[in-house]
């Protein structure tokens, strides 16, 4: 049954769903199974055809974990963990997507989930306490509860550069790209954009493509990634040692497998340090970044010194000196903004057939039906790779009319100022909860998506089991953690930087600005806070 329009002010008694969850990636299809295990009613909208979400948007040629594949797969089923194999250190998208297709058919999720529905509007209701929900072909749905699993990056946005619609070559943004194969064989190609998505498809467009031209305007730290085959008897001893894999994740500061080192950079003799940082930089995924020293993010000598290191590896590493300069970033230091992970990405520049464009010094003045402008040269194309990356954190939720008490806006209420409780709720918008939210935890993120369900999961069936059909988050314990929020980011050299993470996004009208848009507390005092409320019966939130 779906709800008219008209029918909008009926009772209660006219709810389709118990539940009500946005997007079918890693957040909800768990968050599906877990409100099913307690016998809710659930229905899950997702926009695509297929399970996924990061992992069936961004199909783009080298698309890959950065995290090590066995801390990144869910591990609420032992079941689960004995039947599935990873067979790269890094999985690639492809063998991702199988992986959560394989976790749909094995949970039978795929019978709670509408594919090819976009929520366009989701509206709450204060009489009835629910949430109308009308997709973008105008059927409604009304649910007591709503939860949006949508994703901190899974809003594309192209460049906002003049003729972006003219080019009449074939054209792909990473995070759209087709599921159709595609080509760079003898081609002309250009790329625009060198952030991780940006270096995951140089590097692998790099092997194949006839010739490659990158426009680059800011530069990345990037380190290698160190990927290689998971032979089987190495996964049965990762299975074996599953307990201590996710021990080991929940009691990091942000879930990955690396900790980072107690001692400050300085208090390291040269020799040692440098042996240090050589031994991180060479060991697989994050290892530089995430297990630096302690000070590299808070210390800007200590980051200055860790950004000269990698700068050296660079110049090393590329043929031509100016070329090694431009791919060096001067803008910010190592770390600063999400380090992306390569595989002979700075090798890519030494082949003949691929040019790097500082777009910096020349930029970019129009897209043409043939090609690129620069203020320098005209380039002719047989294809443009679009790796501009996201409207980040909040893009999700304003591209959905989110309203709440008093039809307030969701969107317009952030713009004023990003508060959250527990990056879970937001007050005004009662019944509403946000897993993966602005100001979460986030990090190795399907550890925190496991937390974060979970706790949604338990306080839906606390309020069912006592009764409640309205919660909403305090005014008070909102300030409050976004207080604690904001002091957590105080002093972290990441938050001077603009990136996604500062929440500026310079093709998005109104993001042009930097705010503390992310938790930088670690995961483990965000768990603390969260289980306290919940022990403590939920006394942040209203409830009625
Ligand atoms: P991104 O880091 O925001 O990079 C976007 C790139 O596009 C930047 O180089 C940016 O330049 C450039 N750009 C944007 N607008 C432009 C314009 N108008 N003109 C010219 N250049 C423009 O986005 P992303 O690479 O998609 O990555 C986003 C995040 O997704 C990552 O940081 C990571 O957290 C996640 N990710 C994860 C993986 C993984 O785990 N394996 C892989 C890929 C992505 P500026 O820097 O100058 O703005």
């Amino acid at each position: 049954m779906t709800v008219s329009p008209e029918a909008k002010n009926e009772s209660a008694a006219e709810l389709n769903f118990d539940v009500i969850v946005i997007g079918a990636g890693i957040s909800g299809m768990y968050q599906l199974y877990r409100l099913r295990e307690r016998g809710f009613r659930v229905r899950v909208f997702e926009t695509g055809t297929g399970v996924g979400g990061t992992w069936y948007w961004n199909r783009y040629p080298g698309a890959r974990f950065d995290s090590e594949s066995y801390s990144y797969g869910y591990s609420f089923s032992k079941e689960l963990l004995e039947e599935w194999d990873w067979t790269e250190q890094f999985s690639p998208q492809p063998e991702t997507e199988r992986y959560l297709n394989y976790v749909a058919d094995k949970f039978d999720l795929r019978r709670d989930i509408q594919f090819s529905a976009r929520v366009a509007a989701a509206h709450y209701d204060e009489a009835g306490s629910y949430w109308d929900i009308t997709l973008d072909d105008g059927q409604c749905y009304r649910s007591r509860f709503l939860v949006t699993a949508v994703g901190p990056l899974s809003a594309p946005t192209m460049p906002n550069i003049d003729g972006v619609d003219d080019f009449k070559g074939e054209a792909y943004h990473t995070g759209l790209w087709p599921k159709e194969n595609v080509s760079f064989e003898g081609k002309r190609v250009a790329v625009i954009g060198t952030g991780a998505t940006g270096i995951q498809t140089i590097q692998e467009v790099a092997k194949t493509v006839g010739h490659m031209t990158v426009f680059q305007r800011r530069p990345n730290w990037t380190t290698p990634l160190q990927n290689r085959k998971i032979e089987k008897a190495e996964m049965q001893e990762i299975r074996a040692n599953y307990d201590e894999i996710f021990r080991r994740c929940a009691e990091s500061s942000s879930c990955f497998l690396h900790t980072p080192d107690p001692r400050k950079t300085f208090d390291v003799p040269e020799d040692e340090r440098r042996a240090f940082w050589d031994q991180q930089f060479n060991a697989p995924g994050f290892a530089m970044w995430i297990g630096g020293f302690s000070d590299m993010l808070m210390d800007r000598a200590a980051n200055d010194a860790v950004s000269e290191f990698v700068a050296e590896k660079i110049r090393e590493r590329v043929d031509d000196p100016k070329v090694a300069e431009m791919l060096t970033p001067k803008d910010h230091g190592f770390g600063t903004r999400r380090v992306p992970q390569e595989t002979f990405y700075y090798e890519a520049f030494n082949q003949p057939n691929v040019e790097l464009v500082s777009i910096l010094e020349t930029p970019i003045e129009r897209i043409t039906e043939t090609g690129i402008e620069t203020t320098d040269r005209t380039f002719e194309f047989d294809m443009i790779i679009y790796a501009t990356g996201f409207d980040a954190i909040t893009g999700s939720f304003d591209r959905i009319d989110i309203r709440g008490v008093e039809g307030e806006s969701l969107k317009d209420k952030w713009r004023q100022a990003l508060e959250t409780f527990l990056g879970v709720h937001v007050a005004g918008f009662p019944n509403m909860f946000m897993v993966m939210g602005p100001h979460t935890a986030l990090g190795n993120i399907p550890r925190s998506i496991e937390y974060n369900v979970d706790w949604v999961a338990d306080l839906i069936g606390y309020l069912r089991d006592n009764e409640f059909t309205r919660a909403e988050a305090r005014p008070e314990a909102v300030d409050e953690w976004t207080q604690f929020v904001l002091e957590k980011g105080e002093g972290n050299l990441a938050n001077e930087i603009d990136s996604w993470m500062t929440g500026v996004n310079q093709n998005v009208a109104g993001k042009q600005k930097r705010i503390i848009a992310r938790y930088s507390g670690t995961a483990p005092e965000y768990r603390d806070r969260a289980d306290t409320v919940a022990a403590n019966g939920y006394k942040e939130l209203a409830l009625s």
